[in-house]
């Protein structure tokens, strides 16, 4: 789906599952075309808009014929058109078939695939990154991004091997967070060069952690906080690089938390002097 193979800035009308155009956009939901096209779909007019409004660069807009004449469905379409994507208005059956789904959403956008540098990441007192060693859940990956926006943290650095945060399942589970949480990746060895030159605290979190994660002072500076693999836990090389290993205490029976949840927690505990009171009604 690389931009000079299409005529982009025009209106087509598909309705063929043969069009080529629609096969490269249903071939996105496997990872080996999206790390070819490095290109994903999200779907639904208002994640196509807020990714827009966030800047992110549109290929095609994909629309369901019953959308003509809806004023939100035609300005998306002209900000893709303006933006020199495509915009192509398909039928019901093409838009099942592109998102696998019996009930699809009217609008579907394809955007490029966006990472940022982690050498470009530049830490300073109040921020607070998250670290995912081997993230193999969509859904998992796909909630602490939302989390990591709701709670105001600043990015997300996927270390080694990590499912793909562009994938239908994730970019559905983020709910639109993935268009403004920073996302960055690096292999193991990477990351703990690069963890070297962090200005902040380096917080693991660890079923073995000798800390309750309540007694750790996350205001002095930016904090990295890291988090293990669902079935492995956190990497040898990767819990002896954090200045602290901190627990979540558990009263139950169960062995731990799941991640997403762990993160949750963890992360409301770290913005907690951040994030505003709920004022009373
Ligand atoms: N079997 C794995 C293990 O031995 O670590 C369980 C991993 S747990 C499902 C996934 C990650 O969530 C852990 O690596 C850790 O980062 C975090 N986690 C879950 N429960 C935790 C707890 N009670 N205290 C600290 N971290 C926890």
């Amino acid at each position: 789906m690389e931009r000079q193979r299409r005529t982009p800035g025009r209106v087509k009308e598909v309705t063929s599952l043969s069009n080529p155009l629609v096969k490269e956009i249903k071939a996105l939901a496997l990872k080996k075309y999206r790390d070819r096209a490095r290109a994903f779909m999200a779907e639904g007019l208002k994640l196509v808009l807020d990714a827009l409004d966030a800047g992110w660069t549109i290929r095609t807009m994909v629309y369901a014929k019953a959308g003509r004449g809806n004023a939100a469905v035609e300005k998306a379409a002209a900000r893709t058109v303006a933006a020199g994507g495509l915009v192509l208005e398909v039928s019901e059956k093409v838009l099942c078939a592109i998102t696998r789904r019996d009930n699809p959403q009217m609008v579907v956008g394809v955007f490029e695939q966006r990472y940022c540098p982690l050498a470009d990441l530049r830490p300073v007192r109040g921020d607070v990154w998250v670290a995912l060693d081997r993230v193999r859940d969509p859904g998992n990956l796909g909630t602490i991004m939302r989390t990591v926006d709701a709670v105001g943290a600043r990015g997300v650095i996927l270390v080694g091997e990590c499912t793909d945060p562009f994938s239908l399942e994730t970019v559905r589970a983020t709910m639109g967070s993935l268009f403004c949480v920073p996302l960055a990746r690096a292999e193991q060895q990477a990351f703990l060069d690069w963890r070297r030159t962090f200005p902040g605290l380096v917080v693991g979190t660890h079923l073995e952690g000798a800390v309750d994660y309540r007694s750790v002072d996350y205001t002095a500076g930016p904090v990295l906080l890291v988090m293990g693999n669902e079935q492995q836990g956190l990497a040898a090389p990767l819990a002896q690089s954090c200045d602290r290993l901190v627990r979540i205490p558990q009263a139950g029976r169960a062995d731990s938390l799941n991640l997403a949840v762990a993160t949750g927690v963890m992360l409301y505990e770290i913005r907690r002097a951040a994030l505003p009171v709920v004022p009373e009604a």
